[in-house]
């Protein structure tokens, strides 16, 4: 049949949630972007409602939804919820309404794993069997493609990469409550994390250019990028610190995997040398070939691999 290859995409995370119709990986109707609703009813209704508004015209035969938190093994359900969605989330019955409601079978799955479906299905990790996709923002979200398939653990909550454990002594705590994870140190949030600590550790009289006349604590993300193009030693400092540690956690997901790619997404992504570290990947690994590429699919990524993935499953 003809729209077999059509499904609903949508996406929800913890401001917005975006609906849109995909054909082969091509958005084909409007993208309905609403604000994520602070009960998690409305947010049921608020996807009700975007489906509804979809469906006549485009007769799609499925639903993807990619989600905040983890997802079952079977992609029926979310199974724990992240701090920026309301109390409730994680119960809601996404595929049974949808399913009963609207007749169409619908699939779950993790926002980042589905982003980086995407990214190997249409991106730059098109062709490449085993691809890791990293997106750098305020956390670090990753998904990982293993013989042309997402890698999702005994339970479909694996592929956690963040929160990968960089450190044996107690230096700061992650979102998840544990100590050391990667995103704590190398994600935009940490960026900042660090260039703090840095310029709380120089004496007042010695601070020069960028932290002059700012209190260390009040020092962004913007500060430093901003320095990095006036050439200020504290923000190029604080930058290749933050990229090291990017590039630490890379090397261990290559030493592991051995992909044919690692693409890099997300806000903090464009800040990324990549000649720099592709070099440097090739000289700190024991595996070779890797290539690190920017990102493709950057704007709904999330919602056109969930209706992929969705297609896959239901059209067998
Ligand atoms: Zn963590």
């Amino acid at each position: 049949m003809k729209n077999d290859n059509v499904a609903i995409g949508i996406d929800i995370g913890g401001t917005k949630i975006s609906a849109a119709v995909v054909s082969n990986g091509q958005v084909i109707s409007e993208v309905l972007t609403y604000k994520t609703p602070d009960n998690s009813k409305d947010i049921l209704n608020t996807i009700l409602e975007e489906i509804e508004s979809l469906k006549d015209q485009y007769k799609p035969k499925y639903v993807g939804i990619a989600t905040a938190g983890t997802v079952d093994i079977d992609n029926s359900k979310v199974t724990g919820s992240t701090g920026n969605l309301p109390e409730g989330y994680n119960k809601l019955e996404f595929k049974k309404v949808i399913e009963e409601k609207l007749g169409l079978k619908t699939l779950i799955e993790n926002d980042a794993n589905a982003a980086a479906y995407a990214e190997f299905k249409i991106g730059s990790g098109r062709g490449h069997n085993n691809t890791i996709v990293i997106t750098l923002g305020t956390g670090i979200g990753t998904g990982i493609i293993v013989d042309g398939k997402l890698f999702r653990g005994k339970s479909g909550a694996g592929a956690e990469c963040g929160h990968l454990v960089i450190n044996i002594e107690k230096k700061r705590r992650c979102t998840c409550g544990a100590w050391n994870c990667w995103e704590a140190f190398a994600s935009g949030t940490g960026f900042a994390k660090n260039a703090k600590e840095m310029a709380n550790e120089i004496p007042i009289n010695e601070r020069t250019g960028i932290l002059k006349d700012k209190n260390p604590d009040e020092i962004t993300t913007y500060d430093i990028i901003e320095g990095i193009k006036k050439d200020d030693p504290f923000a190029v400092k604080a930058y290749e610190y933050w990229q090291n540690l990017v590039l630490i956690g890379l090397i261990s997901l290559a030493n592991v995997f051995d992909p044919d790619s690692i693409i890099l997404s997300g806000g903090m992504a464009k800040f990324i040398n990549y000649e720099k570290l592709q070099k440097e990947l090739e000289k700190e690994t024991v595996v070779s070939n890797v290539k690190l590429f920017p990102a493709k699919t950057e704007n709904y990524a999330g919602l056109i691999g969930a209706a992929f993935l969705a297609v896959e499953k239901f059209s067998g």
